[in-house]
């Protein structure tokens, strides 16, 4: 009796053991993009993963957008984060932007394209359904389903390039591409929840010190640098620790996080 009661016991520990491998498999061999899918985001907060350069995936409660993806997401990768209102395009540099890989994205969830002039150039061709490819100048704004995208005019090489301003769920994200500062900034002082701000990298116009300069103008809750090198991402966060109530978030590549707005 004893026997059997030690043998059930050693074969429950292998069960056990042989279930936790593959529940570990299981969530290991998930994409950051399904992870990113399966985030609860809530009220107040915002779901934000960070591809590298000026590429964000960002969900809000109830809605989803791409920013300058260029071609660091696959057709499968849109497809795993179900619904996605629209896909933000700055300007057609190769580092924010590649038409064919747009055309992909698109077509994965039928998400609207809103693009500065030169990227529309490339995709007018391609993207033909009524609404789907939306062309906005700088002071125009456009509204898809809820998400509401204001263009601001960047100051950067390009076809009329672009900074957006997005209002989705009650939270308004900025995002500055990889411009240096402008003084229409201002306009949009003390509105800013999350401003996403290019640090320098491979810009021309973008450094921490212009970046800190947008960060003073608009005094967002929260500050997430791009489009730079961590040199330069340290160089910013110093500076931006003069500004109060401006919190400081460096995002790993690849890995999605909820982040609260602040009141
Ligand atoms: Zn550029």
């Amino acid at each position: 009796m004893k026997a059997i009661h030690k043998a059930s016991i050693a074969a429950a520990a292998v069960a056990a053991t042989i279930l936790g491998a593959y529940l570990y498999f299981l969530s290991s061999s998930r994409s950051p993009f399904d992870e990113f899918a399966g985030m609860r985001v809530g009220e107040g907060e915002v779901g934000i993963m960070f591809l590298g350069t000026s590429a964000f995936i960002i969900r809000t409660s109830r809605h989803a957008i791409i920013i300058d993806p260029a071609a660091k997401m696959s057709k499968d990768d849109a497809s795993s984060l179900g619904t996605v209102d629209a896909i933000l395009i700055t300007h057609e540099h190769g580092d924010h932007f590649d038409a064919s890989s747009t055309f992909d994205l698109h077509r994965a969830n039928e998400a609207v394209v809103v693009v500065n002039e030169g990227a529309y150039a490339s995709l007018e061709g391609l993207i033909r359904g009524e609404g789907k490819l939306v062309l906005l100048e700088p002071g125009e704004a456009a509204e898809t389903g809820g998400v509401v995208v204001k263009a601001i005019a960047s100051n950067h090489s390009g076809l009329s390039p672009l900074m957006y301003f997005i209002s989705m769920d009650g939270v308004a994200i900025l995002h500055c591409s990889d411009s240096g500062f402008v003084p229409e900034l201002a306009d949009y002082a003390g509105e800013v929840d999350v401003a996403i701000l290019p640090a320098g990298g491979a810009s021309p116009t973008a450094s921490p010190s212009q970046a800190f300069k947008m960060a003073e103008a608009v005094m967002p809750k929260i500050a997430i640098p791009m489009h730079g090198t961590s040199a330069e991402y340290g160089e910013l966060r110093s500076a931006l620790e003069s500004l109060q109530g401006v919190q400081f978030l460096e995002l790993e590549p690849l890995s999605p996080q909820v982040v609260p707005v602040p009141p």
